[in-house]
């Protein structure tokens, strides 16, 4: 009795894990076809046999993005909408340039794990983990250094060295999204209830109000 309870368990366990991550390819790739009509979990595969190098190329990495905005950064990301041939794949990557003193605000990626190394300056890198420890997981991170930011959890980076920094982050789904923190609380569209962010936050209300009209 115990031992089927264990293996039930033990599927479970498996089954919550594969549902959490991009589904595994059924062929050697399926290129996105952003022209279908069909709506599937994912994007519809373009025809086998029209398929091109290009298909599986991205180019322009190397450039660096404009971080001239209100947190000094900016993200280049290479997933399934830039880089077809992802599709299926269950991965993408990113490159994250900094200004001195800019930052890539807390966000979490509901679909991925991030794994993020630093090919230029320094950076401070964090997360927090779940609800009720919160722990506040950090490290100062040098040019080589390599960080892993978990599935779903809230991270960000800063850079802290004197001048510009450059990361590059691998993650586990052709389409992690991003939620960023700041814009998905206090500049959702409409705005969330004012009254509700006051209480969450335990500020006045006029708190709210202001950091609203920042977004
Ligand atoms: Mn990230």
């Amino acid at each position: 009795m115990m031992s089927r309870f264990i293996i039930f368990g033990f599927l479970l366990a498996t089954c919550s894990i594969a549902f959490a991550l991009d589904p595994s390819p059924l062929q050697d790739f399926c290129v996105a076809d952003p022209n279908s009509p069909v709506f599937v979990n994912g994007v519809v595969c373009k025809d086998a046999n029209l398929v091109q190098a290009d298909d599986f190329l991205f180019r322009g990495l190397h450039l660096m993005g404009n971080t001239s905005n209100d947190v000094g950064s900016n993200v280049t990301a290479v997933n399934v909408a830039s880089l077809p041939g992802l599709n299926t794949l269950g991965i993408s990557m990113a490159r994250i340039d900094f200004a001195p003193g800019g930052i890539n605000p807390p966000h979490t990626h509901p679909r991925a794990s991030e794994v993020l190394t630093v090919i230029e300056g320094r950076l401070l890198a964090g997360f927090v983990t779940s609800n009720p420890e919160n722990r506040f997981i950090t490290k100062v991170l040098v040019k080589g250094d390599v960080f892993a930011f978990p599935q779903g959890l809230i991270h960000f980076q800063k850079n802290i060295g004197k001048g510009y920094a450059i990361a590059i982050a691998g993650l586990s789904s052709q389409n992690p999204g991003v939620i960023t923190i700041a814009n998905a609380v206090f500049g959702s569209n409409p705005n969330t209830a004012g009254d509700v962010l006051a209480k969450a936050f335990q500020v006045d209300i006029k708190v709210v109000h202001q950091i609203q009209s920042k977004f």
